[in-house]
């Protein structure tokens, strides 16, 4: 099984994998009722597949991963609607390991990319003041609501003051195409820097499982790029 570790406390673990280049290879070549006919063809086979728009094949192949990740990555990883998705319940568990998120640097908002950030060119002892304030802040919201939890609230309504760097975790299944697509918007640069270490991640382990695959989207994207 692959592990990951990712920014300060979570990471990404591959739980179950169906399939792979290969499945991919044996879909498409069912039209014709025959399977591989060798590395060479089969690459190929697969690099015409993406260059021509015929995805459907690599919908047999299906990851299935185990993630911890803070909320706001969550909310914008959940947006991939082609997945399917179980998270922890705010509503049955209780936070009470309390592990939020703090960023290492502070980043200031970009100038071209508006929605992006880049890291402030401030002195080390400001990104350390500015991580500390984010922690104290935080610890500060998660002991209101373990007080709240003594004092016998509810989960369900004790979490409303969690901040949204609060970690979560969630299983994620999804097939190799719409991993790609997942891929191809979260590893731009447009994306949050957050959310980019994780979909590294994930480009990380499509690499290593389906390597043909990868590499033939990773070439066709270069070269519309
Ligand atoms: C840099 C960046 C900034 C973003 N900013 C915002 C933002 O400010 N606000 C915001 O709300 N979202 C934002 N998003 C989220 C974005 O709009 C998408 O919801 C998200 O990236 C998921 O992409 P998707 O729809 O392609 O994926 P999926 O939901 O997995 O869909 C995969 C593909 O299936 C097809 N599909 C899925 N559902 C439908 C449908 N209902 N009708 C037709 N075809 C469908 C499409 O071809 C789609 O590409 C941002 C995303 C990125 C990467």
């Amino acid at each position: 099984m692959i592990r990951k570790d990712v920014l300060d406390k979570g990471f990404v673990k591959l739980v179950d994998l169906l399939g792979g280049d290969d499945t991919v290879v044996r879909s498409a070549r069912v039209s014709f009722g025959s399977g591989s006919k060798g590395e060479e063809k089969d690459r190929k086979l697969i690099a015409y597949l993406l260059a021509h728009g015929h995805e459907t094949p690599f919908e047999h192949a299906v990851f299935q991963f185990h993630v911890k990740c803070p909320i706001f990555v969550a909310r914008q990883w959940f947006r991939h609607r082609w997945a399917s998705y179980n998270e922890i319940s705010g509503r049955y568990t209780v936070f009470d390991d309390g592990e939020f998120y703090v960023p290492d640097r502070k980043r200031i908002r970009e100038k071209v990319n508006r929605q992006g950030s880049v890291v402030a060119d401030v002195s080390d002892e400001e990104h350390r003041a500015f991580a500390e304030a984010i922690e104290a802040e935080c610890a500060r919201s998660v002991a209101a609501y373990r007080k709240m939890i003594a004092e016998g609230t509810a989960k369900e309504l004790a979490r409303t003051i969690l901040p949204v760097g609060m970690y979560t975790q969630f299983y994620w299944t999804v097939n190799a195409r719409s991993l790609m697509n997942f891929i191809r918007l979260r590893c731009d640069e447009h994306a949050q820097y957050e959310m980019r270490e994780y979909a590294g991640v994930i480009r990380d382990v499509f690499r290593e499982k389906m390597p043909w695959t990868a590499a033939a989207f990773e070439k066709g994207s270069s070269s519309e790029g």
